[in-house]
């Protein structure tokens, strides 16, 4: 499926090729902060299907607890994330769905690092709602 996105300022943009049965949640905690959310939704695209526009983002190398290193990529400007790689040579980069057009036909199949998952998320229907700006 083609896709393409950007940050919110609209200073990095990109086009891709992705497979929507690819596209999953990370409950880690790491990837709570830096969401600044619950989880993180992204897919994964291959290096040559991954076309970026404007920047260059920036990049901050993550040390996970295995001591693996991977590049997180955001705009200097707005701070959008927008994908993660390998910090040489990318053959991959998990595009972050938020900031894909498309994310709309983006479901997610599956969810990793649940042991780390905020209780709430899998109860989010029982959350009193809004159609736009929440009042209470
Ligand atoms: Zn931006
Ligand atoms: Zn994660």
């Amino acid at each position: 499926m083609k896709i393409d996105g950007g940050c919110h300022c609209g200073s990095i943009t990109y086009t891709a090729e992705i497979d929507p049965e690819k596209v999953g949640v990370c409950h880690c905690t790491d990837c709570q902060t830096l969401s600044g959310s619950a989880f993180r939704t992204s897919v994964r695209a291959n290096s040559d299907a991954f076309h970026l526009k404007g920047g260059p983002p920036k990049i901050y190398v993550k040390t996970a607890e295995s001591g693996a290193k991977r590049a997180q990529a955001f705009c200097p400007e707005c701070g959008t994330p927008i994908y993660s790689a390998a910090v040489k040579d990318p053959e991959t980069f998990n595009i972050r769905v938020g900031t894909i057009r498309q994310r709309a036909e983006l479901r997610p199949r599956s969810q990793g690092w649940c042991r780390s998952a905020q209780d709430w998320v899998n109860d989010l229907r029982s959350v009193k709602q809004f159609a736009k700006q929440r009042t209470a």
